[in-house]
């Protein structure tokens, strides 16, 4: 039988047979949550459990919740190397470009764009256009089509999701308060039908000399 260490469940004490004689002696054993190796330490006289743990941190052993043995902490520590060359290279964000003055020819042509593409109420790009995409489109810096859109046409409040998602979440609010309000009417028309009854029925218990 073998018992679990209350501060330490990965280790547990057992009896077990020791060396060719077979020689039952007791021992603390631990294992490997990775490879299922088994390490001992076989306990001489009195079991000390700090003792112990120093032992198997000396063998190289991670204790824990999920113990590592030797060899599978040194696969772990291989892995990360073995990877680093498949790591795309993720090429840096280009700095936000900052805005310049726009000439005058270049402030008409991104209002006409954005007069297609950008509905000023709700503060959104239809299309999937976007500053970014605009200033591509033109060859201006986006961040002076930003500083324009800003000024000519308002602040960007979303995109088209979540002005789709803002619509929805209205929707479903109209139809809960609808419900809401069905339900209530309904409690109430119950509530007075049952009101009614029990008068009809004290009355009629009254009468017939049951109250
Ligand atoms: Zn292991």
């Amino acid at each position: 039988m073998a018992i679990k260490l209350r501060d330490h469940t990965e280790l547990e004490l057992v009896v077990e047979p020791r060396g060719d004689n077979g020689r039952r002696q007791e021992c603390c054993r631990i294992t490997c949550a990775g490879c299922d190796a088994v390490e001992r330490r076989w306990i001489p006289t009195r079991f000390n459990e700090q003792d112990t743990v120093a032992f198997f941190t000396r063998m190289g052993w991670r204790l824990g919740r999920s113990p590592k043995c030797p060899g599978c902490l040194e696969a772990e520590k291989i892995v990360p190397t073995k990877k680093e060359p498949l790591m795309t290279v993720v090429p840096m964000q280009t700095p936000q470009a900052k805005p310049r003055p726009l000439s005058p020819d270049e402030k008409t042509r991104v209002r006409q764009k954005l007069d297609g593409c950008f509905d000023e109420l709700r503060g959104i790009y239809l299309d999937g256009q976007s500053d970014q995409k605009i200033g591509e489109s033109l060859g201006i810096p986006w961040a002076s089509v930003r500083e324009y859109r800003e000024i000519a046409f308002g602040p960007l409040k979303g995109n088209e999701e979540t002005a789709a998602l803002k619509g929805d979440i209205d929707k479903l609010a109209a139809d809960l308060a609808a419900v809401m309000s069905r339900s209530s009417k309904e409690i109430g028309e119950l509530a007075s039908a049952k009101d009614k009854l029990l008068t009809r029925l004290n009355a009629l218990e009254k009468k017939l000399g049951f109250g």
